[in-house]
């Protein structure tokens, strides 16, 4: 499998550094209002790039940090008048629900910033001793950005135009902005009871090193794969770059991979901007988490990907013909053992558009030939394949892209008494009872079917 690396600005191959086993650091939502779903198309991405390693064997080690202390989530709680924990709280809660919405598989790690203060530490201590870190008049600790060789060279900024020993003391800034950032905050009013003790007084970590912190606990000093969206390239993995390999001395990432912002007319989905919808909101549509899921998962991950309700109508459609497709296949008498030629060959070319940078919109139309070959060969009568083969196929596919499976519909208590009345009809051979409650069934909403196993109620529609 090849994958495009920010740092080496080429498709690459993957080969991990313990063999079969991919250690993946993504960073995680900043845990101060509900992710808009600009964050998950980031989250899908990597989601899609989780699934496709392990669909390849690889054995996968994930970890997404929660960023439940910086400018943002302090800010937020101070407007709420609530702790930062309790504040915090509720937007990781919304997060785990959003992605259970969005069938995105969770991670093996969740760690929280709040929880890694001393590890934090840590490496502040470790950049002191190397001198890549000062402390400044007010407390603060900064990193010194021109003692570190190669400084941006993730995102290739300009080190001529640096301003030796200017600093800037947000987490968010632009490249022009270069300066020599904050490793540890002092305490200052704005901060309130959000404070820690360190070796340089009472304060609070940046950003950015929380980060360095989270990946290497739970990764080693070297791991293979660090992605993000492509505004955290800079400064936000630069700077991780510069802390963790000046405290470590060793090669921090292997890979980076960005994805592309998700779009609203041209302008990246943003809170600042106010263009933004969050998943519940689509949700209240009457939208299912698989047809988003679909929307953001379509385009490839480095097109930046324009939102539209449109997309979302014309992703519900391409779910029915594939639900449409398994529906038939389940039903249909087909009377060969193997899979069918064209089976194969979507199997082939799913996987090589899949092993070229994480090719889905070839992967997806590999799916799609499928289904239109498959309904051509079922119109014609050509049964001589396996039907429960190809509906393996498309389980498979499906461990890769997360789309087929649907939300079970709640079975409401009306209708369940009718299921029930009609077992017992059926039971005592009362046929016509049987035929009137599927009637009755059918107006509300549900289609009664009979197999080995016994009733199943499906939604109409
Ligand atoms: P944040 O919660 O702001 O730290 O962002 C969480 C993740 O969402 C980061 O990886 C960002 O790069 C990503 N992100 C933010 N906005 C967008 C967007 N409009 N499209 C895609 N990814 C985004
Ligand atoms: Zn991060």
């Amino acid at each position: 499998m090849h994958v495009y690396n920010t740092e080496s600005r080429r498709l690459d191959e993957v080969v991990p550094l313990e063999e079969g086993h991919i250690r993946l650091y993504t960073c995680g939502p900043t845990v101060y209002n509900a992710a808009h779903i600009g964050n998950f198309r980031t989250y899908v991405f990597e989601d899609l790039l989780r699934r496709y390693l392990k669909y390849c064997g690889f054995r996968v080690t994930q970890v997404m940090n929660l960023t439940d202390v910086d400018d943002k989530t302090i800010r937020g709680a101070k407007a709420a008048g609530k702790p930062l924990r309790e504040y915090t709280q509720i937007y990781k809660d919304m997060f785990f629900e959003d992605i259970k919405t969005l069938n995105i598989e969770p991670a093996e790690h969740y760690p929280a910033a709040t929880d890694h203060i001393d590890e934090v530490i840590a490496i502040i201590e470790k950049l002191f001793e190397k001198g890549l870190a000062y402390k400044s008049e007010d407390g603060s600790v900064y990193f010194s950005i021109a003692k570190f060789p190669n400084y941006g060279r993730l995102a290739r900024i300009d080190t001529s135009a640096l301003q030796s020993g200017a600093r800037v003391a947000q987490d968010e800034y632009e490249k022009e902005n270069a300066s020599d950032f904050a490793l540890w905050k002092a305490w200052t009013e704005e901060d309130g009871d959000v404070v820690w003790e360190s070796p340089w007084g009472r304060g609070r970590p940046g950003w950015h090193i929380e980060c360095s912190a989270m990946s290497m606990k739970y990764l080693g000093e070297s791991f293979d794969i660090h992605t993000g969206g492509v505004d955290n390239m800079f400064p936000h993995h630069d700077d991780e770059i510069a802390q963790s390999e000046g405290a470590t001395g060793k090669t921090f990432v292997k890979y980076w991979m960005h994805s592309a912002h998700l779009v609203v007319d041209g302008k990246k989905m943003s809170k600042s901007l106010g263009n933004f919808h969050t998943l519940r909101e689509v949700m209240e549509r009457g939208y299912q988490g698989r047809e988003v899921r679909y929307v953001l998962l379509a385009a490839h991950y480095r097109q930046s990907l324009n939102f539209t309700f449109e997309a979302v109508e014309s992703a519900r459609a391409s779910l029915s013909r594939l639900d449409e497709f398994s529906d038939r296949l389940r039903e249909c008498k087909t009377s060969g053992a193997a899979l069918p030629a064209w089976a194969e060959t979507a199997k082939t070319s799913f996987e090589t558009a899949l092993n070229e940078d994480l090719n889905i919109a070839e992967a997806l139309a590999s799916l799609f030939d499928m289904v239109h070959a498959g309904n051509r060969a079922m119109d014609a009568g050509e049964m001589d394949w396996s039907a429960g083969a190809v509906l393996e196929l498309m389980k498979s596919f499906d461990s890769v892209l997360g789309i087929l499976e649907k939300p079970a519909a709640e079975v409401d208590a009306d209708a369940q008494a009718l299921l029930e009345a009609r077992a017992k009809a059926r039971a005592d051979k009362d046929w016509a009872e049987s035929d009137r409650i599927r009637d009755a069934l059918s107006e509300l909403g549900w289609e009664v079917r009979d197999s080995a196993e016994g009733q199943k109620l499906k939604k109409k529609g």
